[in-house]
């Protein structure tokens, strides 16, 4: 998917220490403070042996925990063939800004191990990844009150139940011991609506920005998310979740999915159930029966739409092709899909940016909830369901009774009706996207130098963590930037 004849100046961790530079700037933060919140405070590389057939293999990994002013930090661990230590601490910090600017109670972190999962059987990866989870439990980088992963790029829900059962051989004694990792299997301690939660988030976010239509002007758009055409990069969890809630449920057109293999485009929109399972058949997107392929999966990125979203690896949109982006907003659900470079191109062009940090924050939004959870030992609502409904049916009682007249069956049932769990996720998810929406906006109303979404966002989350250092005594007072 990588443009091959592409070099980049800066590196991830550069392009995201330059961002925050700018948000810095833009908000006049006292340099110290910034020096310190922007250093990564940990990060180790993990070499372990496991045997594969008759040798042994020597797996190399790391851990990242870029900011420890809320404890547990944390973050996703991803099995890939690319990773690297720059990466990992790019990435760790953009978890301490994210949740920061998401309210939520954790430092950031990151872990990798450079592995190509296809070249392993289902056994070998579960003993690669019981090996590393033992190794990071035994340095204290996976435990339920310090440090806790999650499913990242190549690891899902079966790599959790692997590093959480290493965790529990050696702590078995530990009552929280479930919370060592989010992202679990449902009847292993997970919460519903995690599987899908960065492609909701992505919705809620999107949802918030055409409620402005100050934004949507400025963005060259019109009206709501019905009939924009969409070009999603990467149909993996993230892509292929918010490819389907945005056509399924928002009516918009995805013209265009772009995969390894090539792109596949359809001026009327794909169907993106039935590409996903073609997908995971043949393994790509060549073939599809409905719609057009096309070899240069990087023309497509090009391609003229509304909304453009990178779902896959990052530097994406970088220096060389940045000029040639033909959106109106740009949705990074990604981390790091654009390079800072192009990020200066598109600010210059008036290219809209939903920055990673704020629209793919579902994810760990929906991590915490399940966290709580695990410590709680209880799903949300399992007290109030059924108080709920006895209420609401006592209210419905009351206004047939006053009115004399009978509620529809719909409007019943929405009265009556205790809320499920995943009713409470999406709802805490809602609101946590919503919220941050519009502090991004606050900040921009408040400080004419901040004029993007994502020297905002970065704003926020600096004067945040800044507002911990203060409060523990190790920085100045931080510039208000949200009140
Ligand atoms: N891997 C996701 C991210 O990059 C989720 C992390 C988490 O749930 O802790 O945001």
């Amino acid at each position: 998917m990588a443009d091959a004849t592409f070099k980049e100046t800066m590196t991830f961790r550069e392009c995201v220490d330059r961002m925050v530079d700018r948000a810095i700037i833009a908000s006049d933060f006292d340099p110290n403070t910034a020096k310190i919140i922007q250093a990564c405070n940990v990060v180790s590389q993990i070499k372990f042996p496991v045997k594969i057939g008759n040798k042994i293999e020597i797996f190399t990994g790391w851990w990242a925990q870029h900011s420890s002013h809320r404890l547990p930090v944390k973050g996703g661990l991803r099995f890939a063939p690319i990773v690297n230590q720059d990466e990992i601490e790019a990435l760790a910090s953009l978890m301490s800004y994210k949740c920061a600017l998401a309210d939520i109670p954790f430092g950031g972190a990151k872990g990798g191990l450079c592995i190509n999962p296809a070249n392993y059987s289902v056994s070998e990866l579960r003993e690669i990844a019981h090996t590393f989870g033992t190794e990071l439990a035994r340095k204290e980088y996976l435990s339920p009150a310090l440090s806790v992963p999650a499913p990242d790029m190549g690891t899902s829900s079966r790599e959790m139940v692997w590093i959480a059962d290493a965790y529990k051989n050696m702590f078995p004694e530990n009552l929280n011991q479930g919370a060592c990792v989010t992202g679990k299997p449902l009847n292993r301690g997970g919460i519903p609506g995690r599987t899908e939660a960065t492609g909701k988030g992505i919705q809620f976010g999107l949802r918030e920005f055409f409620h402005h239509p100050d934004e949507v002007e400025a963005a060259g758009m019109e009206d709501g998310l019905t009939n924009k055409r969409v070009i999603v990069q990467g149909l993996g969890n993230v892509g292929y979740h918010t490819a389907k809630f945005l056509s399924e449920e928002e009516a918009s057109l995805v013209i265009g999915v772009i995969e390894r293999d090539g792109a596949i485009i359809n001026p009327d929109g794909l169907n993106i159930h039935n590409l996903r399972q073609h997908f995971a058949n043949t393994g790509g997107v060549k073939g599809f029966a409905d719609g057009d392929y096309i070899e240069n999966a990087a023309s497509v990125l090009e391609m003229e739409c509304d909304i453009l979203i990178p779902a896959a690896l990052e530097s994406q949109i970088h220096a060389n092709n940045a000029m040639s982006i033909n959106a109106k907003l740009i949705v990074e659900a990604a981390n790091g899909p654009v390079t800072y470079e192009a990020d200066e191109i598109l600010r210059h062009r008036g290219i809209k940016v939903l920055p990673d940090l704020y629209i793919n924050a579902g994810g760990v939004t929906v991590s915490y909830f399940e966290w709580t959870r695990n410590l709680s030992h209880m799903r949300f609502g399992r007290l109030q369901r059924r108080y709920d409904e006895i209420r609401g049916t006592s209210y419905l009682q009351a206004i047939e009774e006053l009115t004399g007249k009978k509620v529809s069956d719909q409007l019943r049932n929405d009265i009556v009706r205790g809320a499920s769990e995943l009713d409470l996720v999406r709802s805490g998810l809602d609101d946590t996207m919503r919220m941050a929406f519009r502090d991004m906006r606050e900040v921009m109303k408040r400080n004419s130098k901040i004029t993007d979404f994502r020297t905002a966002a970065y704003a926020i989350a600096v004067a945040k963590i800044a507002q911990s250092y203060y409060d523990m005594g190790l920085a100045e007072p931080p510039t208000d930037v949200t009140t």
